[in-house]
């Protein structure tokens, strides 16, 4: 799983960092930054993917993934869902 933020549009909710604080620290006004890349180890997607959709703005989206050979299409915030939600 590969993830972006857009810095553009955070709001400074903070959410984010309370799912993943290791992948979103915020800086002193509160806005995150995305650590560590854009790649995150599967240990870590389920709290990614809680940051991802609880972000009120969308702002951390799923980048599509680079070893999909058949033109399939990238996974939809559905399909991103844990199971367990
Ligand atoms: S949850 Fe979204 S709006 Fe809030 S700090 Fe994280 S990226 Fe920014």
């Amino acid at each position: 799983m590969k993830i972006k933020l857009d810095r553009t549009l955070c709001d400074g909710f903070g959410i984010c960092a309370k799912h993943a604080p290791e992948h979103f620290p915020l800086d002193d006004w509160g806005y995150a930054s995305l650590a560590g890349g854009p790649a995150i180890a599967s240990t870590d997607e389920g709290a990614v993917t809680r940051a991802l959709l609880d972000c009120p703005v969308h702002a951390i989206t799923v980048l599509p993934d680079s070893n999909r050979m058949n033109g399939e299409p990238a996974a939809t915030a559905d399909e991103a869902r844990p199971q367990s939600l």
